[in-house]
């Protein structure tokens, strides 16, 4: 399942009969700085298993080569046909509209490799520590503001040069201005640290200079929107002449990904692209490979999504019949089911989703969940709360699965879960008003000093600036 947007300005809500198909629109207040910005916005923010492990397996070895990260790499999908992706910490931010205009891996992987660059030479090391310290929606919208202010459609800066970030001293020019200054000496630097880590790891960094040169000779791909990846990275013709060299001196530099990889990637684009941008899209990029896996796996999400649900399913069997160790074909059998008011079936295919999924993604048990609930009977009710509880401790900050974690419990009359579940929801949605105010409900009703009872303690007592107080 690729969430997508229903209505563009909403909180919406994963509703079963929208399964699969809405993006998470989350209003998330800026806790950068520590007070609450004037731009609280609407954040578009896509989960889906399948592409956020890709991202990441394209991720993992740049991160160990830079000595960034031993274990997992926290993956963002920003919902935007714009190119950008930026790395804080162990999260790497990108807009699905960056994964869609990369032809190959990579493309993608040298873009990661310069951002790990930054990262590794502590540059804008204070800006870093406070996205870090922020929550998941907090920082995507402090980068969405961040475009649209360089872009100039905003003025409000308030929020932005609180947390320390140069773009926001002012208009456009003038960010744009003190971003090139300090920027020059920090770009070539990422340029040749990507090199190393590509080197390392035995990868080419032609999709790196391919991505760069596009930027720095054409108008961005997205007409009179402005990328805000090229923004904050400007690319001189000398920048690239000397990156150019440094990716032609490499032993690597016809090295190819590997076909299993850029099958994933070609999947993971026919998905974007039935989803994101519609049967047109999608067909404009089967067009390109007719008959091929990635192709066959469109055709069963476009049939999916336009409400084909036999023919769908059909495709789908037969793309499981091809690759049976493929959990995301799985996933998308049980999205059919749902849909087609199965939940039964569709629990058994998310099961198997669950059992075969290597990068053990939280948003798997959730859907599972979802399905357990959706049987109905008092025993799969409390098989769906384990399930998405499951899901949970894998991915804590997973908004929507709180929300149906406490429809879950309310249908079992556990009212405390149900409203600590709420509280933590709007907690990570960065709505800490009414998580504060469900989790003293909850407190009410649970015994002084029980785990849920402390949870909800945590959540009344947290202060936006990133701190708890005891
Ligand atoms: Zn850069």
């Amino acid at each position: 399942m690729l969430s997508r947007p229903r209505s563009t300005f909403s909180i919406s809500s994963l509703g079963r009969t929208a399964r699969g198909f809405a993006t998470l629109l989350l209003a998330a207040a800026i806790a950068v700085s520590g007070s609450v910005s004037a731009f609280a916005q609407n954040v578009p923010v896509v989960r889906d298993a399948e592409i956020e492990a890709l991202v990441r397996d394209y991720a993992r070895p740049i991160f160990k080569a830079a000595g960034l990260a031993n274990d997992g790499v926290n993956i963002i999908l920003v919902n935007d046909q714009s190119f950008n992706a930026f790395v804080t910490g162990r999260r790497l931010f990108i807009n699905t509209g960056a994964l869609m205009m990369a032809e190959t891996p990579n493309e993608i992987i040298g873009v990661i490799a310069h951002e790990a660059g930054h990262i590794a030479g502590g540059h804008q090391q204070k800006l870093r520590e406070q996205l870090e310290r922020a929550k998941t929606m907090a920082i995507i919208a402090t980068l969405l503001g961040a475009g649209a202010i360089v872009a100039g459609a905003t003025t409000n800066s308030r929020g932005l040069a609180g947390a320390g970030m140069g773009v926001a001293a002012g208009g456009g020019e003038m960010a744009q201005r003190s971003i090139l200054a300090y920027q020059r000496t920090e770009e070539t630097t990422a340029d040749r640290s990507a090199i190393t880590y590509l080197n390392a790891t035995g990868q080419s960094g032609m999709g790196m200079l391919k991505t760069f040169g596009r930027f720095q000779s054409a108008l961005s791909l997205s007409g009179a929107q402005v990328d805000p990846y090229r923004i904050s990275h400007p690319m001189p013709q000398e920048r690239i002449a000397n990156l150019e060299v440094l990716v032609k001196q490499s032993p690597y530099v016809d090295k190819v990904d590997p076909p299993a990889l850029q099958q994933r990637h070609d999947m993971m684009r026919v998905k974007i692209a039935a989803y994101m941008g519609g049967q047109a899209a999608a067909t404009r990029l089967m067009r390109k490979s007719p008959g091929s896996l990635a192709s066959r796996y469109g055709e069963a999400q476009l049939a999916y999504l336009y409400g084909n649900l036999a023919a769908s399913l059909a495709k789908t069997n037969a793309l499981i019949k091809e690759q049976p160790k493929n959990p995301y074909f799985q996933e998308l059998r049980g999205d059919i089911l749902m849909k087609a008011n199965k939940p039964k079936d569709a629990a058994d295919a998310y099961a198997k989703a669950v059992s075969l999924d290597p990068a053990r993604s939280g948003l798997l048990p959730v859907s599972y969940g979802q399905a357990l609930m959706a049987v109905g009977t008092p025993k799969s009710l409390k098989k769906a709360v384990v399930q998405i509880n499951n899901g949970l401790g894998r991915d804590r900050e997973n908004a929507e699965g709180y929300r149906y974690l406490a429809q879950a419990y309310g249908e079992l009359g556990n009212i405390p879960a149900a409203e600590l579940a709420t509280a933590e929801g709007r907690f990570y949605s960065g709505d800490y008003k009414n998580a504060k105010i469900f989790a003293m409900r909850a407190q009410q009703k649970l015994k002084r000093g029980e785990p849920g009872w402390l949870r909800a303690q945590d959540i009344i007592n947290y202060a936006p600036s990133g701190k708890i107080k005891k």
